[in-house]
């Protein structure tokens, strides 16, 4: 029988909202909620970085609705933050909340008072049992200008050092391995508080609270030389990094006003490569940014070839309103963006390949995850690279020694 607390959380976009999404659900369940499928509050958790995700985040709301027509649907995050009015006169929307105040559900579904907006929350994910995506930034104050991620999420403002202890210890003793710091823009991490990312990762790597580190998408002019070493030094923070170019071609850079050009990304690839030879290397491109020449986008296709990283996500630019780059009229035709695209995502394969194949018949240590496809069980290497195990449950969440194969890179 269906009771009045009961809800059920559904989770678009990046890995920010999956840790809040998390921190959300552990605060409702420790306070006499708890999960059904046929709940009294349905919470969607949206994404407004493309037109797609806003689109998905449509599709659900009403498809939950038809399913549960009595259910409550709270609407939050960067979507209802940048539109709230829209999306709450969408059918079955009983209340919205943006980024900063998407906590505050908590406390209306508890039927406290909403208290004044905080400047950061932080939170965690605990739904794998070997990963979490912690937390650790949020907010952004560059202005690319195709991003409305930054509009969405707001000012740039950061966890503490020992916060992000604290919450690493908790994480820790969940028995969870493997920590990813996450935020908008992580290399500004403490930028506010007077702290320092390269700050945070030596006094983890001092604790040996936790096994793994990951740093998640950090741009290249905040990835310092002195990050690189300390990861070359490091047993905990693993040799990957998740670094966004956007474009080879210095022209569409500036026009994004992003902050460095293709030579300085190139010298800090190579500066990794250097130190970390093994070190993964994934980018971001975006595809078709208005005013992107057949030539610009040749010039990105050729500096990525010749530049060692491992693998590519690919992105094909999507008008955000508001957005100056929304304005422009050098709008690129939606076949030449998908085309574009197709062959970075081919290149991005040929690099992935040529990344794995260097490591076949050499040993990595593998932790591995739960989850069981066709009789296989799969892990990460330290760097990133992706391994089948046969299945045996006992392997499951430990870090164990793998010899790589061309039969088990998966
Ligand atoms: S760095 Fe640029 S693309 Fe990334 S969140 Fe900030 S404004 Fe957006």
């Amino acid at each position: 029988m269906k009771t009045e607390r009961t809800f059920s959380i559904h989770t678009l976009g990046c890995k920010l909202n999956y840790s809040e999404s998390s921190h959300i659900s552990r605060k409702l369940l420790e306070n006499g909620f708890s999960i059904s499928y046929d709940p009294s509050y349905i919470i969607v958790n949206s994404c407004a970085v493309t037109g797609a995700a806003e689109k998905k985040g449509r599709n659900l709301v009403s498809k939950l609705h038809r399913e549960h027509p009595a259910a409550k649907v709270i609407v939050i995050g960067c979507y209802s933050e940048l539109d709230a009015q829209k999306v709450s006169e969408w059918e079955g929307v009983y209340r919205t909340y943006g980024t900063e105040n998407k906590i505050h559900l908590v406390n209306h579904l508890l039927g406290e008072s909403e208290p004044e907006v905080p400047e950061f929350f932080s939170a965690f994910s605990s739904l794998s049992r070997t990963r979490s995506f912690l937390k650790i930034q949020d907010g952004c104050d560059y202005h690319c200008t195709y991003c409305t991620v930054a509009k969405a999420r707001g000012n740039s403002r950061s966890d503490t050092i020992e916060n992000v202890m604290a919450n690493i210890k908790e994480i820790h003793e969940m028995g969870i391995k493997e920590v990813n710091l996450t935020g908008v823009n992580v290399g500004d991490f403490g930028h506010q508080t007077g702290e320092t990312l390269f700050e945070l990762l030596s006094v983890i790597e001092q604790s040996n609270l936790i096994e793994r580190v990951r740093i998640s998408s950090i741009e290249p002019n905040l990835l310092t030389d002195e990050i690189i070493q300390l990861v070359s030094q490091s047993k905990t923070i693993m040799p990957h990094f998740h670094i966004p170019l956007q474009s080879g071609s210095n022209k569409v850079l500036q026009g994004m006003k992003r902050r460095y050009n293709r030579e300085f990304f190139a010298s800090k690839v190579q500066h990794i490569k250097q130190i970390l030879p093994d070190a993964c290397i994934a980018v971001d491109v975006i595809t078709g940014f208005p005013g992107e020449s057949d030539i610009d986008f040749e010039d990105t296709y050729t500096f990525i070839e010749h530049l060692p990283i491992s693998y590519l996500h690919v992105f094909t630019y999507s008008k955000r309103p508001g957005t100056p780059a929304s304005e422009s009229k050098e709008q690129i035709q939606e076949s030449i963006k998908r085309s574009r695209t197709n062959r970075l995502l081919a290149l991005s394969d040929m690099k992935k390949e040529t990344f794995y194949n260097q490591f076949i018949n050499t040993k990595r240590a593998v932790l591995v995850e739960e989850g069981v496809h066709q009789n296989y069980l799969y892990g990460f290497t330290d760097n990133y690279i992706k391994v089948q195990i046969n299945n045996q449950k006992e392997l499951i969440n430990q870090i164990i020694e793998v010899t790589l194969t061309e039969q088990n890179l998966a």
